[in-house]
Order: structure tokens, then C-alpha cells, then sequence
């Protein structure tokens, strides 16, 4: 079930994160939360389709294939604000819906115990998808134009703006 992994990582009793719920339809969105944990980050999201990324054969059944989600990545320097850099981004576990509009402090003995803050925020047009890239023009405040996320083996992708 999707977000059966984020359910898993956290304790909502002990912890400010939205439980989620799964939305049929996406509004289109993205956030990057900064993200203060043991290790700084950025988490780069975009409010997909769960199965966006997986290949055909793969795909769940039909009544599944709506369902949205944030599709969430861990990009240790940030998403580059203009063309010419390529930054590293770790795939990570879907997260909910809601989770776009989180921000505040985990707190320790949590997963991602820290501060969370929202770092930028907008809507994005999907331009281009293929099995192992993603191309859309972000439509943010500090974020604007064309960008790729491009995988190349596993979890690891790379995010850079396009010339
Ligand atoms: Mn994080």
C-alpha cells in the first residue's frame, strides 16, 4: 500500500508529522523542506502519482494508479537554482499529501529527528516522463524554469536546472 513505509518510520503519537491520507487527485504541487537532521538536507517533493516511476510491468492494479502522493527525495545540497550544477538526490519514501504544508520540529528518538522548514513552494508542470527521468518547469518562489531528475542507479538520481 502506498505509504505503507513512511507509516512505518513514525510513531504519530510522539511525533508532529501529518499521518496522511491518499488523494485520487493532485493539485499539482511542490515543496523543498530544509531539513535540520543529523545530517542537513534538503527534501525536494512533487505531488504525483504513486506509480509514476515505476516501470509498466510493474504497475499496480488499475484502482491504485491515481492515488497521489509527494514523491520525495533527499538532496544533501539542495536543488541548484540555476542551470549549470547538478546536485545529488536520494530517493526516498513517498510521503502524504499534507505533508506539503509541514513544517516544525521532530523531536529526538523520532525518524529525521529536527527542524523542519518550508524552503520554497509552488506549483510545477510535468513536461516529460520516461522510465528513468522526470523533466518539469517548477514554478516557485526561489525555484523557477525548466529542471531533470535523472536516475542513475537505485535510489540515486541527480536534480539540475536545464540551459
Ligand atoms: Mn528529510
Amino acid at each position: 500500500m502506498a505509504l505503507e513505509i513512511y507509516k512505518k518510520k513514525r510513531h504519530f503519537a510522539k511525533t508532529p508529522e501529518p499521518k496522511g491520507e491518499i488523494k485520487v487527485k493532485g493539485l499539482n504541487r511542490f515543496v523543498v523542506q530544509k531539513h535540520q537532521a543529523s545530517h542537513l538536507h534538503y527534501d525536494f517533493r512533487l505531488e504525483l502519482p504513486e506509480n509514476i516511476i515505476q516501470s509498466p510491468a510493474r504497475l499496480p492494479k488499475p484502482e491504485r494508479r491515481r492515488q497521489v502522493v509527494l514523491k520525495s527525495w533527499a538532496v544533501p545540497k539542495g536543488v541548484p537554482p540555476v542551470a549549470g550544477k547538478k546536485s545529488l538526490a536520494v530517493a526516498v519514501e513517498d510521503h502524504p499529501v499534507s505533508y506539503i504544508n509541514f513544517s516544525g520540529v521532530i523531536p529526538q528518538g523520532n525518524y529525521g529527528a529536527g527542524k523542519v522548514e518550508i524552503w520554497d513552494k509552488g506549483k510545477f508542470k510535468l513536461l516529460a516522463q520516461a522510465a528513468r527521468s522526470l523533466k518539469f518547469e517548477l514554478q516557485g518562489k526561489k525555484l523557477k524554469g525548466k529542471y531533470v531528475l535523472f536516475q542513475l542507479k537505485g535510489k540515486n538520481w541527480l536534480i539540475f536546472k536545464m540551459k
